[in-house]
């Protein structure tokens, strides 16, 4: 039996939550004594791809075609079934990122595998699997425990950490014997560039409806620049359309789970925090004392945004010049 992997990468550069995968795969590997098996579709070279056995991938099967480009997840789906028939697999790790929340559900039901997803830790045992994971939009967590022979398990980002665990690997080129088949082609795509990637960014500064207009982002944006951090905001804000859905986090928005959460003029609504909670440190800027936000929060500046974010950038301008 073997455990696999299915990374992601793009421009040629494996995510971070790649490695997070293969780590979190490796500590199943250390358990059970199966292999762990990473997958990868893309233009990866060799190089980049023996990083993943720097965690703990003995085996990486590389597809390196360009129509298997196009992310169709129930091609992929396919792909990964037969990957898993060829290597005896029984357990398979994705992460929680949109590509993985759009092809494990699939692939749980393709080979009869329980689903555990949204976990936020390794597991507490390996013979059946139980793990922590994330319910009720983040208000609680449960205990799961798989009752089938296979699982497939999508981790929350962030949550489990990378740890080295060298071993051998062998690369091998795959070239699928499915037909890639899906109902849709891409045609083009303009790929945002030169922008902090908010699910991978280990600091987000985040605005709400308390900053009154799109037009008053400046700050907040020379906050972000400052710090290296990502851009984020509530629904209402790119609802207004003050800022864009791709930027809107919680419930209905991405889910980000960076080092540090800096939520600014955000009340703290269930559905806001049910994106957010995984956070580390939690810094609240907010001029009711009693926004919900401070029930959440590890650090929080009561006070009007439009008074305290300058004094944030001036003081971390001068600190990093410092
Ligand atoms: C099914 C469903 C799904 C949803 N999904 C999401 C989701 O994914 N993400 C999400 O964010 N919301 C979501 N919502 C909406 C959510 O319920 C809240 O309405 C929303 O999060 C509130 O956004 P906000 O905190 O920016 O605004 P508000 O609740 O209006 O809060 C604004 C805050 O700014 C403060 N403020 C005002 N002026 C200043 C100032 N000058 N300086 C400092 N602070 C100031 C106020 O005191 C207040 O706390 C969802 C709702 C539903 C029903």
């Amino acid at each position: 039996m073997s455990i696999i992997v299915f990374t992601e990468n793009r421009n040629g550069k494996l995510k971070k939550n790649s490695f997070e995968a293969v780590s979190y795969a490796a500590v199943i590997s250390a358990n059970t004594s199966k292999p762990v098996v990473a997958i990868s579709v893309g233009n990866v070279d060799n190089d980049e791809l023996s990083k993943l056995a720097k965690y703990g991938a003995s085996k990486i099967v590389a597809v390196n075609d360009q129509k298997w480009l196009d992310h169709d997840s129930r091609e992929y789906t396919k792909l990964i079934a037969e990957i898993a028939e060829k290597e005896n697999a029984d357990t398979f790790v994705f992460s929680h990122s949109n590509m993985g929340k759009a092809i494990a559900p699939r692939l749980s039901v393709r080979m009869k595998a329980g689903l555990l997803s949204g976990v936020v830790a390794t597991p507490v045992s390996f013979n059946p699997i139980a793990v922590k994971r994330k319910t009720y939009n983040g208000g609680a967590f449960q205990l799961v425990t798989v009752k089938s022979a296979k699982s497939v398990i999508t981790i929350n980002p962030n949550s489990c950490s990378i740890v080295e665990k060298p071993v051998d690997v062998n690369i091998e080129a795959y070239t699928p014997q499915t037909a890639y088949n899906a109902g849709t082609k891409v045609q083009a795509a303009d790929v945002v560039t030169g922008k902090v990637i908010l699910t991978e960014a280990p600091i987000v500064v985040s605005g709400g409806r308390g900053l009154k207009s799109g037009d008053n982002w400046g700050q907040l944006e020379e906050l972000a620049t400052v710090l290296d951090a990502g851009l984020a905001c509530s629904r209402p804000v790119s609802d207004e359309g003050w800022r864009s859905h791709e930027e809107h986090v919680g419930q209905t928005g991405k889910i980000v789970a960076p080092d540090l959460y800096i939520a600014i003029g955000i009340s703290g609504a269930i559905q806001h925090i049910g994106g957010v909670s995984g956070s580390k440190v939690i810094v609240a800027v907010d001029k009711d004392k009693d926004a919900p936000i401070f029930k959440y929060a590890d650090y929080g500046i009561v006070g009007d945004a439009f008074d305290v974010v300058p004094r944030l950038v001036e003081s971390f301008k001068k600190f990093k010049n410092s």
